[in-house]
């Protein structure tokens, strides 16, 4: 099922100890049973959809990248 990545850059206390959130990328399966997939048909909708197709995101995947550096602000700022 399609669930969310969510990413976040942690510039460690050596750089600027900012966390920059990156923007939420999807990503996708292929099951014919999620409502956000490429292959769930256009013809399954309504109460049928609910009863047998995902109708929600999963839990999304969290990943927090550990940068020790400055992050691109407070870089540019010198
Ligand atoms: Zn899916
Ligand atoms: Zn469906
Ligand atoms: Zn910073």
């Amino acid at each position: 099922m399609c669930k969310w990545r969510q990413v976040r850059h942690h510039y460690t206390a050596e750089g600027c100890g900012h966390i920059w959130e990156i923007p939420n990328e999807e990503i996708k399966c292929a099951s014919i049973q999620c409502i956000f997939s490429d292959y769930h048909p256009r013809t399954c909708v309504g109460q049928r959809c609910r009863q047998s197709c995902w109708q929600y995101h999963q839990f999304p995947e969290q990943h927090t990248r550990t940068i020790a550096a400055k992050c691109p602000n407070c870089a540019r700022r010198g």
